[in-house]
């Protein structure tokens, strides 16, 4: 079992009064199999022709209720879990997303993670490990704020932080990156065909529109909190970051994991694509409240008629 998520697949958003815009998700998504450039064939200012943050709020709004009710059948049906992971550049809005689009789901069927630089005792494990520790269980879904692509990403730009990773010899020659790609397709292949299901957010935004964000950052004193020099540092390094998702794109976006490229300049369309695009695979699953068989019936009808003789 897996999400039916094909490129074609059109995405209709009735906006009413006769309204409507259409987009497939080929739009949003990079094509398992496909060589994709980053910087020519997505557009982080995509907005699918919304104009305004009215017209989007509404939809996402629609979108939460949707996500509750396919979340209340995951939870009950408990077979299948959900994974969602987000990665992003810095003030790629990962955080807001999280928080809107996650907001109607009910708290208890749901966990998030973020992952941060690996402790010490991270450190003495496989890079997988603390992933593993955090994968959600039969029913639930699982986010991942950031995620073991980082091992991928941030270790790849900063060759630094493999160096502390302990690997034997044999084991962090230039063929790591290939080799990693391939765990990982394993890794998430093995989730899928035990019912943990995995989508995979990247938030693609413009160089531009992060330096914007981040003097919004140094300008409001209540968000000088989210900025850090780090934040600035690593934009130098922003070719480089490029340069590795766009391979990690084209290695990892698999028919059984495929990856989301969403366009993050417009903070409302990015929110309407990931609600939009988790809500669609939901619904390609056969997710379904338990069958009542005909003696759990009865059973009940005597329970019935028991509470009402009190
Ligand atoms: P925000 O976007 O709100 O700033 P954040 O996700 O950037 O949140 P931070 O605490 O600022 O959170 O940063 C976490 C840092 O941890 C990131 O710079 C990320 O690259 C780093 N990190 C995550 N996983 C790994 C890893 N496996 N190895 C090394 N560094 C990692
Ligand atoms: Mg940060």
């Amino acid at each position: 079992m897996r999400f039916k998520l094909e490129p074609d697949q059109k995405i209709r958003i009735n906006l009413g009064q006769g309204g409507r815009v259409d987009f497939r998700l080929g739009q949003i998504m990079a094509p398992p199999g496909e060589t994709i450039s980053l910087g020519k064939d997505y557009d982080p200012g995509f907005s699918a022709g919304f104009h305004d943050k009215a017209e989007a709020r509404e939809r996402v709004r629609a979108n939460v209720s949707r996500m509750a009710a396919l979340q209340e059948k995951l939870y009950a049906q408990d077979v299948y879990a959900l994974l969602i992971l987000f990665q992003a550049m810095d003030a790629g809005g990962k955080d807001g997303c999280i928080r809107h689009v996650m907001s109607g789901v009910n708290p208890q069927g749901c966990h998030v993670t973020s992952f941060k630089a690996p402790s010490a005792e991270e450190l003495d494990h496989d890079y997988l490990w603390r992933a593993v520790k955090a994968l959600p269980a039969r029913g639930m879904i699982g986010i991942f704020n950031r995620s073991y692509y980082e091992e991928v990403l941030v270790v790849r730009v900063h060759p630094e932080l493999l160096a502390r990773q302990k690997l034997p010899r044999a084991s962090r020659d230039e063929g790591i990156w290939e080799r990693r790609f391939r765990q990982i397709n394993a890794f998430e292949k093995y989730l899928v065909g035990n019912g943990i299901l995995v989508l995979k957010f990247f938030l693609n935004l413009s160089r531009t529109e992060q330096k914007k964000r981040f003097l919004a950052r140094i300008a409001e004193a209540d968000k000088n909190w989210k900025f850090s020099v780090a934040d600035f540092r690593e934009r130098a390094r922003w070719d480089d970051y490029q340069e590795a998702y766009e391979d990690m794109l084209n290695h990892t976006s698999t028919a059984h994991a495929p990856w989301f490229v969403i366009p993050a300049d417009h903070k409302w369309f990015t929110r309407l694509a990931v609600s939009e695009a988790i809500c669609t695979a939901l619904e390609g699953l056969d997710l379904a409240f338990p069958e009542v068989g005909a003696a759990r019936r009865r059973e009940l009808q005597e329970i019935k008629t028991a509470l009402e003789a009190e």
